[in-house]
């Protein structure tokens, strides 16, 4: 048995901190950007056993993102998807880092209340039926 040092402590103590919840409303669209510069993007709502996976991933400790589509201002295309008929989760399995990684796929995420900004490594990516186009 071996006396680990004490930057090894905070370390590991550090990595059992627990996180703060996630305040992201899987239910709820959100629209960003629309400011002269920055195309109107819109992240869908999910349908609702992706919001319970997104939920216990984020438990797990890593982030999960839903990809933000594009506004279309098409008015007959769908506003949840945006007319592209389907949703998607990324659950992350590292980040942020403020370099890509060389390796694995990766994601930029411009950083909210609950994560940083930064790059983030990409575990999977899901696809769902969009929920908001499977009412009609
Ligand atoms: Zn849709």
């Amino acid at each position: 048995m071996t006396e680990i040092s004490g930057a090894m402590k905070d370390l590991a103590n550090k990595m059992q901190a627990p996180r703060p919840p996630s305040t992201f409303d899987w239910a709820k669209q959100k629209a960003t950007g629309g400011a002269f510069k920055t195309q109107p993007t819109v992240t869908p709502y999910l349908p609702k056993d992706a919001q319970a996976l997104a939920t216990a991933h984020e438990r797990g400790g890593h982030a999960a993102f839903v990809k933000a589509y594009d506004q279309a201002f098409n008015q007959l295309v769908c506003g949840n998807c945006q007319g592209v008929g389907f949703v998607m989760l990324v659950l992350t399995s590292r980040g942020p880092y403020s370099s890509p990684s060389p390796s694995g796929v990766l994601t930029w995420f411009d950083g909210d209340e609950t994560h940083g900004r930064g790059w983030y490594t990409i575990e999977k990516t899901l696809c769902y039926d969009c929920p908001e186009c499977a009412k009609k």
